[in-house]
């Protein structure tokens, strides 16, 4: 009974198995095509003449770790079809047994090409051999490079995204297209050129909704080669816009947010560390320089005039006017920040030597020198002197962070943070208000949730909405 199930599973649609012999661990299966006849290959007539039988050996799947082999019993027909210029041909294998000057059985051959896809050619080769199917490299990668038999070519893509990727990062770019329906990469692009990305849609003119970021680029590409296509901007992109939005938001609030987050006053020059005090002066220069461009424009001098006698860019200068320059002064300690919550409570637990807070931070993963941590150690104990309190060094990204995503997380700062910001810059508050609603509004996929969105995030914080944000409208 046990053998009949085990031979059972060597059966193979049109073929009749006829014995099956165990020869030094080595199973060989002799059998032929069930087939009555086959077709000439050059006349296409059915012949059931027989000429005569030769054997060919094919390898099968190894079966509880022994080696399988199907010893095949080949016909060789005449062609009756006495206009042919034929006389006899064999009998044609095809999938499933094997294929035509194959050396595997079709099931095999699977196994064999799935491995070298996996795997590739040597580790592939490897793999066989401890599943008492030995295959060499060579022959692992000839399959490899074959065609897939059993492949099904897709249907052409309906909806597709089309993203940018990066060759090398900052230098060369290329872009990515995905068929959205049945999340494969469809095809590479070398370049995000406009000219590449029409050549590929004219070439597919059946695609109906392009996804994509909200840049210009594929856009108007996808505007120009697929008029007929929908364009819709992907969620991803919508989520990244609207958080670079809000930490735009909070960097345009930084003068604002460091005053009210270092509520002890001016920075005592006295208390810094030498490499502080290169940075202070560095930024007094600044601030200088600032106040001067702002009493410039305060007269009325025009900006080419200013950049000449100030020595300073023209983008800079604009940038100042917008308020974007104005910074308090903040000591280096930005790969600290995301640490600060941690150094606080070993601060405040009583560990005070900068090495011991160091060999701590380090041991929980932190990756930055001894020296910055000595130095934020050396400013706290000087802060701690004066009175301050910490909080004035974080990045607006922090700053950010502590107001969304780790809002909820229940540590002392970011509560600190939150309700300081509360009291001093509201508007902020109600940026990230319209931020949660733009996320919950994103997520339900309710189109009528749009208009009192815009409505909403236009009345709050004016500068950065409508700026930034209200270029979704119209976009969805
Ligand atoms: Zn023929």
């Amino acid at each position: 009974m046990a053998l009949k199930a085990w031979d059972s599973s060597l059966r193979l649609p049109g073929l009749i198995l006829e014995r099956r012999t165990v020869i030094d661990g080595i199973v060989e299966m002799s059998g032929r095509l069930a087939a009555v006849g086959a077709n000439c290959p050059d006349c296409a007539a059915l012949s059931t003449s027989l000429h005569s039988r030769y054997e060919r050996t094919l390898s099968d799947l190894p079966v509880s770790g022994s080696t399988v082999r199907l010893r095949l019993s080949v016909r060789r027909f005449r062609c009756t079809h006495t206009p042919c210029p034929r006389r006899t041909f064999s009998e044609p294998l095809a999938p499933p047994v094997g294929r035509r000057y194959g050396r595997r059985v079709g099931r095999c051959d699977a196994l064999v090409r799935a491995v070298a896809v996996a795997l590739g050619g040597r580790p592939g080769s490897r793999m066989m051999a401890r599943l008492s199917a030995p295959w060499s490299r060579d022959t692992m990668l000839r399959v490899l490079r074959r065609s897939d038999p059993a492949a099904v070519p897709p249907p052409p893509a309906r909806v597709v995204g089309i993203d940018d990727f990066a060759w090398r990062r900052g230098h060369s770019y290329g872009s990515i297209v995905v068929d959205l329906e049945r999340r494969e990469v469809i095809d590479l692009l070398p370049d995000r050129q406009r000219d590449t990305v029409i050549a590929w849609l004219r070439q597919n003119p059946q695609v109906e909704i392009i996804c994509r970021d909200r840049g210009p680029g594929y856009g108007a590409a996808a505007s120009e080669a697929a008029p007929q296509a929908q364009q819709v901007a992907d969620r991803w992109h919508l989520f990244e816009n609207a958080s670079a939005a809000f930490l735009a938001a909070v960097r345009s609030e930084m003068p604002c947010l460091r005053r009210a987050l270092a509520p002890t006053g001016p920075v005592d020059p006295a208390t810094l560390t030498r490499a502080e005090r290169i940075q202070w002066d560095g930024y007094q220069l600044r601030e200088a320089l600032n106040r001067q461009i702002i009493d410039l424009a305060g007269q009325g001098v025009p900006i080419r005039v200013m950049a000449r006698t100030t020595g300073v860019s023209r983008k800079t200068i604009r940038k100042v006017l917008r308020g974007q320059r104005h910074d308090t002064f903040r000591t280096r300690q930005s790969s600290l920040d995301a640490w600060s919550l941690t150094l606080e409570a070993e601060w405040n637990a009583g560990c005070r030597i900068g090495a011991e807070l160091w060999r701590r931070l380090k041991a929980s993963g932190f990756g930055g020198s001894l020296r910055v941590v000595s130095e934020w150690a050396t400013r706290r104990r000087r802060d701690e002197k004066l009175g301050h309190t910490g909080g004035a060094g974080l990045s607006a990204r922090t700053i950010a962070r502590s107001m969304t995503t780790e809002r909820d997380t229940g540590s002392a700062q970011t509560a600190l943070i939150n309700a300081v910001i509360e009291k001093a810059v509201p508007a902020l508050i109600s940026a990230r208000e319209a931020l949660d609603r733009f996320h919950a509004m994103m997520r339900s996929k309710d189109k009528a949730r749009l208009d009192p969105w815009i409505a909403m995030a236009a009345g709050t914080a004016p500068s950065w909405m409508s700026r930034k944000t209200l270029a979704f409208e119209g976009r969805f």
